[in-house]
């Protein structure tokens, strides 16, 4: 989970919606924007980034008579450039948007794909005949690296919904590159982290290690490398990633990465070509839909599992009258927790990239299986973990006698990536995420052109099983928890929301969710309340700040860190 710092960026993460009556705020007198502000009011439009270079950017395009759209790549290239670790053009994501004209809903699903040319024993060291750990070998390497999805996302959203170019949206973001960025407690610390996965590539390492040293808090930070590759995307769109040069060196990193001579670094190279990325399509996606005491919720279908989750879990909850409960939070609390166990046991037996395995969608969202789902949350106890998933080919919203077999998921998922949500006068919404996957993506930046590539494939099942509907198959998309959401009332948006936080983003969410409409607490209370998770795993994480309100049960594990109290 996010510290502080990322935190409250999640939290203006969801307020855009609720902001969208006052000015848009002036900019800064500071080229360089560095001010953060967890919350904010005006009129014309909202934009909430983690990074207010970023968000001064979206803003810039806003005010210049741009649409949410638009203002929302021009953001997320900004945040290629000051948040790089996380999000970028080597990286993938989702894109939510609800036109205010029609008032409908639409996606964008923009995940990595897995080359042609993987095995399903990639992730199995040639060498001993066993798996490669997940660290290090895993996470720093060419097999990891998927196919990027970000170009792709960007440019269908422009094409669709946009107003401005793709070199106009790119602006921004190219003067901040150009210009440096001031380098924050944040960057430091994460490049700290990455300090000797970094210091394994010379090109990674040119960039972010200049001098053999890690940035200084206060320090501008430039990256013309990066600034040059938007500016050949400016003008000649994004063929120029996928084909070209371009793509021929980043095949080249992924195939034979620039290992430093030095690096101690496994570093197990990938089959990427120029061909897979030759094919790459961001795949234009119907949202998921389900709704909750009246409010319409719109996530991402799969291949994020972020939206069938979080709708299933809302379906069970729904069967219970949680508004009923709100003086006892506990209680309320309860019901989200087991129901969230239920929605992820369905998760791992059903969920993966709908190209390739038949993926029950409407039946996880569907509120009939939900009420069968609710049989199993028992109000007063909490279920034995893990809990059993539902049988999605029959159900009638009775009681089953027999619940299918035992789900069996190992979470490998990591804790990066970044949200935004950009409104504008029109009253159109962007909710969207992208990451890299792990802070740092592969540790892999393509030499010369300023991005690091993803490490998003090991977020395919580690062990291959070919029940597995998450299995690794050549051109499919890993299984993503991002869960960009927008809420409707009375067909008009009422709350949009994401988080980054690995398979917390999903329980994120939904908490968030609860604690608004049912617990009744502001948008701004809602997010700032202690959280807890509950994954189908025997333990439940949580945050201190929940283990000091509520007390902990035997074996919680405190969140973000690893300790267990008793
Ligand atoms: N790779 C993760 C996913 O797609 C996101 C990474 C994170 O948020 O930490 O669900």
């Amino acid at each position: 989970m996010p510290h502080l710092g990322r935190r409250l960026a999640a939290v203006t993460a969801a307020l855009a919606i609720s902001v969208t009556t006052g000015p848009i705020s002036p900019a800064s007198a500071d080229p360089r924007q560095t001010d953060k502000n967890p919350t904010a009011t005006g009129y014309g439009g909202a934009v909430t980034t983690v990074d207010p270079e970023a968000s001064a950017a979206a803003i810039e395009v806003l005010r210049k008579g741009g649409n949410a759209v638009d203002a929302a790549v021009a953001a997320a290239a900004t945040l290629g450039v000051t948040e790089p670790y996380s999000a970028g053009i080597g990286g993938g994501g989702y894109f939510v948007y609800y036109d205010a004209k029609s008032g409908k809903v639409s996606t964008i699903d923009g995940r990595e794909t897995a080359p042609a040319g993987i095995k399903p024993d990639a992730f199995i060291d040639p060498g001993t005949g066993k798996p490669y750990r997940f660290t290090p070998e895993l996470v720093t390497s060419g097999v990891s690296v998927g196919v990027p999805g970000t170009p792709a996302t960007w440019e269908r959203a422009l094409e669709r919904w946009g107003s401005i170019s793709l070199g106009d949206a790119l602006k921004p973001a190219i003067k901040v590159a150009d210009r440096g960025f001031v380098v924050d407690e944040t960057f430091r610390s994460q490049t700290a982290d990455n300090q000797a996965r970094f210091n394994a590539f010379t090109s990674t390492k040119d960039l972010y290690l200049q001098g053999g040293k890690l940035p200084e808090v206060g320090s501008v930070f430039q990256n013309h490398d990066l600034a040059d590759t938007y500016r050949l995307l400016a003008r000649k769109g994004m063929s120029a990633f996928y084909t070209g040069p371009l793509a021929e060196e980043i095949a080249k990193t992924v195939q034979n990465p620039p290992k430093s001579p030095d690096t101690k670094l496994p570093v197990p190279v990938g089959s990427m070509t120029t061909k897979d990325l030759a094919n790459y399509e961001a795949v234009d996606q119907d949202p998921t839909h389900v709704n909750y005491r009246g409010y319409d919720v719109y996530g991402m279908a799969p291949s994020s599992s972020g939206g069938t989750t979080v709708g299933e879990s809302l379906n069970i909850l729904d069967v219970f009258d949680l508004p009923g409960l709100k003086a006892d939070q506990p209680a309320v609390l309860h019901h989200y927790l087991e129901a969230s166990a239920l929605a992820f046991a369905d998760r791992g037996k059903y969920v993966g990239d709908p190209a390739f395995v038949d993926v029950p969608t409407e039946a996880l969202t569907d509120p009939v299986f939900g009420k069968e789902r609710a049989c199993e949350l028992d109000p007063n106890h909490a279920a034995t973990k893990p809990v059993k998933p539902g049988n999605v080919a029959s159900y009638d919203g009775t009681c089953p006698a027999k619940p299918a077999a035992l789900a069996d998921e190992k979470d490998t998922e990591n804790v990066s990536t970044t949200n935004m949500t950009v409104s504008d006068k029109w009253g159109n919404v962007v909710e969207y995420t992208l990451t890299i996957e792990q802070t740092g993506g592969s540790g892999m930046v393509v030499p010369g052109r300023g991005f690091l590539l993803n490490n998003e494939l090991t977020d395919f099942s580690t062990v291959y099983s070919a029940t597995d509907p998450n299995r690794i198959e050549p051109g499919k998309r890993p299984r993503s928890s991002m869960s960009p959401t927008i809420l409707l009332e009375d067909g008009k948006p009422f709350l949009a929301l994401g988080s980054p936080g690995g398979s917390t983003i999903i329980t994120t969410v939904l908490q968030t969710i609860v604690n608004r409409i049912d617990l009744g607490m502001s948008t701004p209370d809602a997010i700032a309340a202690p959280r807890a998770s509950q994954r189908n795993t025997a333990s439940v994480t949580a945050e201190p700040a929940f283990i000091d309100k509520y007390g902990a049960c035997v074996d919680v594990p405190v969140w973000p860190q690893a300790d267990t109290v008793g």
